[in-house]
């Protein structure tokens, strides 16, 4: 079995038992298919007799998408699984342990994580996850930092950069978060009821000049390797643990993208409470929870980041007085306007969270959709101007 084609669970059982770390005995192997299908097969195959169970991810050649398919290379397979490794490296124990990869076959074999919750279908279920600002910061800052010309020789940094060349995802993105939504474009999926609050943005040429801003810089600005997708149906988590999937995105792109993903991702949900929480009372909690997991999110990405700096710093010219001062603020300035962006197409571009679309209530559903659309284009429109966590936090308390 060598030359690609989508796996049959057969062939992914068949895979998986090689994995003699997981599986040293022979007991049969039984497979389900549990991935959305979208771009992507997951296969969660286990072995009854022990329980012992591993999960092997195969990328499909084409994406599904408004009704039909357009290709997608397979190279972000390889992409992926060396992003994992790398991640893994960089920061122990915040990503699935990888068995086997296999760049032909497009495919990984990888712990199981059924014991953790995706984290979007946690905080749905009204989960609070009290070392995830930790741990995420943790995995931020170092894999961010250490993939930079300030953690890495930058020929080397060069020469990984190469391996990394992912043109495909990186339109998914250049297109769905920095140009669709802007227009009325086909892969907008727009709810009848805010289709004027959409028409009002594609007439606002002061947020479209901040967008540009933030496209230019995620075209052109190779400061690290990202994640790229790092929202939080791509983070599993239990109170303790915290588990980073699915880089299938990852390329040397800006900071502040990886940073922004998950700080959009709560905020979408800050801006679903009216539905998530039973009460007035609930919901003012909930939101304090939402926005002191960002503070501390950010502010512990500062405190780790600044430190490798100090102590890890292969660059002596980033030794300069004030450079690193200057360097946070923009990173910050990025985070913030990333921020927006991210939040921005989730709510009438081409995938959409269920954070807001599960609200049943059209009318509940219509005022998360409009507070969402307030929080993101504030933070967009004021990005250049942030000075710190606290601007976040008053733009999206002052929108609720
Ligand atoms: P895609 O790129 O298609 O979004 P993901 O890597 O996000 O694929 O996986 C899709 C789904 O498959 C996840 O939401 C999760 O339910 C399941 N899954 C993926 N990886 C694992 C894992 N290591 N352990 C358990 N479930 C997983
Ligand atoms: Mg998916
Ligand atoms: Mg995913
Ligand atoms: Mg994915």
């Amino acid at each position: 079995m060598s030359k690609y084609h989508p796996l049959s669970e057969a062939e992914a059982i068949e895979i998986a038992s090689s994995i003699q770390e997981v599986f040293p005995t022979g007991e049969p192997l039984v497979s389900r298919e549990i991935g959305d299908g979208n771009l992507n097969l997951v296969f969660h195959i286990m072995q009854p007799a022990t329980g012992r169970s591993v999960i092997v991810k195969q990328a499909l050649p084409y994406a599904k998408v408004v009704g039909e398919s357009w290709p997608l290379s397979l190279d972000r397979a390889r992409i992926e699984a060396e992003a994992l490794l790398k991640q893994g490296e960089l920061a122990p124990g915040l990503v699935p342990a990888v068995y086997k990869t296999d760049a032909e076959l497009a495919l990984t074999v990888m712990e199981d994580l059924s014991d953790h919750v995706i984290m979007r279908r946690g905080l749905i279920e009204g989960g609070t996850y009290p070392a995830f600002a930790e741990h995420l910061s943790d995995f931020l800052a170092n894999t961010l930092f250490f993939t930079s010309d300030l953690g890495m020789n930058q020929q080397d940094k060069k020469k990984t950069l190469a391996g990394f060349i992912n043109p495909d995802l990186c339109k998914i993105t250049e297109d769905l978060i920095f140009d669709d939504p802007y227009r009325d474009a086909d892969t907008n999926s727009i709810e009848d009821h805010i289709r004027d609050a959409a028409e009002a943005i594609w007439r606002d040429e002061t947020l479209h000049l901040e967008v540009a801003l933030l496209r230019e810089k995620f075209l052109t600005h190779a400061q690290a390797l990202l994640h790229g997708d790092l929202h939080t149906g791509s983070i599993f988590v239990t109170p303790e643990s915290t588990k980073v999937i699915d880089p299938e995105f990852a390329y040397f792109g800006p900071m502040g993208f990886d940073i922004g993903a998950p700080i959009a991702n709560l905020l979408l949900h800050f801006a679903s409470q009216e539905h998530w929480s039973a009460d007035e009372a609930a919901r003012r909690d909930r939101r304090a929870y939402l926005l002191e997991t960002i503070r501390e999110l950010w502010t512990g990405f500062d405190r780790k980041f600044r430190k490798l700096w100090d102590e890890k710093g292969v660059d002596r010219v980033a030794r300069a007085k004030g450079y690193q001062d200057d360097y946070m603020r923009r990173l910050l300035q990025d985070t913030v306007g990333f921020a927006g962006a991210k939040a921005l197409r989730r709510v009438y571009g081409l995938a959409h969270v269920a954070d807001i679309d599960t609200i049943t209530d059209a009318a509940a559903r219509e005022r998360a959709q409009r507070l969402a659309l307030a929080i993101a284009r504030n933070l967009i429109l004021r990005h250049r101007q942030a000075e710190s966590i606290e601007d976040v936090i008053r733009i999206a308390e002052a929108a609720a």
